[in-house]
């Protein structure tokens, strides 16, 4: 029995990968290299250069590897790039997702746990969202994702096979035992933009709208620490290795935070004053998003850690600080 991760070089895979690893279980790697790191991937775990839409190069893995489920985080996720590139996302996400499946189902593997996002929900009427939230999304990153959500459901009915696709908020935080984190410098997300700016890699953050119809004005999103994210995968994992039925989960915490309020938790967690400049609205940003995520605490036996945005601000900083010693050590 043995765990497939593909994208395990990418900033969530990577923490799966330990993960596994802590559990004792066998695990290998697919990675195509584009937005992942070598360096992230334990030396001990096999790991296959290739893409997830190479079908002979995961089947072999499959097969010499003894693979019973495959968890699936290898994708494109910049919401603006995918509006300016729609097609390389559906190929990157969707076509190389539907291989993927067809490969799985073709060796036999029953298992899969999807990385899907709260972005097929668009801009959602009310909040918080459920499950059964209607999804409409509003990028092509969204419906790569969605279009994949489609394909597993209909390949479980029609096949022996059982998908777990989990929706995740937003994503922060990095191993609290240090060993891996957001490491992208392209990533523009608000805490990689705050941990930047407390650093000093970045001179400024933007504040993307204050004008909005929340409590500030600013922005409200559910950040959940990647450790919780992936203690859903891992129950995904064994519900599903347990015989568990196929099905959609929210993965959040079930409460937001703004902008601002964010801002006010990194000042008073380093103790240092973050230079912010107000910027006008980014294009498709809802004022709010957050999950009512109960479904993967009962169903899924999911209980989160680490819930406490000073723990997130605390983690994030900490591995920002160990990477920039990594490329200044490089340079
Ligand atoms: N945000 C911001 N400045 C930044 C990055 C993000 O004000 O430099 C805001 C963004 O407008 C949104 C929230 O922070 O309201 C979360 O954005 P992020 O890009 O982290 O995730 P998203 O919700 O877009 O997936």
């Amino acid at each position: 029995m043995s765990v497939l991760v593909t994208g395990g070089a990418g900033y969530i895979g990577s923490h799966m990968v330990l993960a596994l690893m802590d559990a004792g279980q066998d695990v290998c790697v697919i990675d195509n290299l584009t937005t992942g790191y070598r360096w992230a991937i334990p030396q001990e775990v096999t790991f296959i250069e290739a893409d997830v839409g190479d079908e002979a190069a995961v089947s072999a893995a499959i097969e010499q590897h003894g693979v019973d489920a495959v968890v699936h985080f290898a994708g494109s996720i910049v919401v603006p790039e995918s509006v300016s590139d729609p097609l390389g996302y559906y190929h990157n996400n969707t076509v190389n997702s539907r291989s993927l499946i067809e490969t799985c189902v073709k060796t036999g593997v029953k298992n899969m746990i999807f990385s899907s996002t709260a972005a097929v929900y668009g801009t959602p009427e009310v909040s918080p969202v459920t499950e059964a939230t209607p999804t409409e999304p509003i990028s092509p990153y969204g419906a790569s994702k969605l279009m994949t959500e489609w394909m597993l459901r209909d390949t479980a009915f029609a096949h022996d096979f059982n998908y777990v696709a989990l929706r995740y908020f937003n994503v922060a935080g990095a191993d609290p035992k240090g060993r891996s984190g957001q490491s992208n410098p392209a990533a523009t997300h608000l805490l990689k933009a705050l941990m930047r700016t407390a650093l000093g890699i970045s001179d400024h953050m933007k504040i993307f709208g204050r004008d909005y119809d929340t409590r500030d004005g600013t922005c409200i999103r559910d950040y959940i620490h990647v450790s919780d994210l992936i203690g859903a995968h891992l129950a995904a994992l064994k519900y599903l290795r347990g015989g568990g039925e196929s099905g959609i989960f929210n993965c959040g915490y079930g409460h937001g935070c703004t902008v601002l309020e964010a801002i006010d938790a990194v000042e008073r967690v380093l103790q240092q004053k973050i230079n912010v400049v107000d910027a006008d609205r980014r294009a498709g940003d809802p004022p709010e998003l957050v999950s009512v995520a109960d479904k993967a605490r009962k169903v899924l036996g999911w209980t989160p850690q680490y819930d406490n945005l000073d723990v997130i601000v605390q983690t994030a900083y900490a591995w920002e600080q160990a990477l920039t010693a990594r490329i200044d050590a490089a340079e």
